[in-house]
């Protein structure tokens, strides 16, 4: 897998990156499968078509005070 954040290629069970100390998913510029660039709110890869892991998605579920909409 390929750190989100720089883009290093990391031993896939790897929880921080080694090469700039972020977790390997808590990142927006790469892809993690295939390391091609990626825009923040991107969802799938534009190189491959494979679908973005987005820890974002998890940081939203976990904070619903985001997502309160008026009623
Ligand atoms: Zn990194
Ligand atoms: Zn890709």
């Amino acid at each position: 897998m390929h750190c989100r954040t720089c883009g290093a290629a990391l031993n896939p069970k790897a929880e921080i990156c080694v090469s700039c100390g972020v977790r390997p998913l808590n990142g927006t510029n790469f892809y993690q499968e295939c390391g091609a660039p990626t825009k923040e709110n991107q969802e799938i890869c534009t190189s491959c078509g494979s679908r973005l892991l987005n820890v974002n998605q998890g940081y939203v579920f976990g904070s619903s005070a985001d997502l309160v909409y008026p009623a």
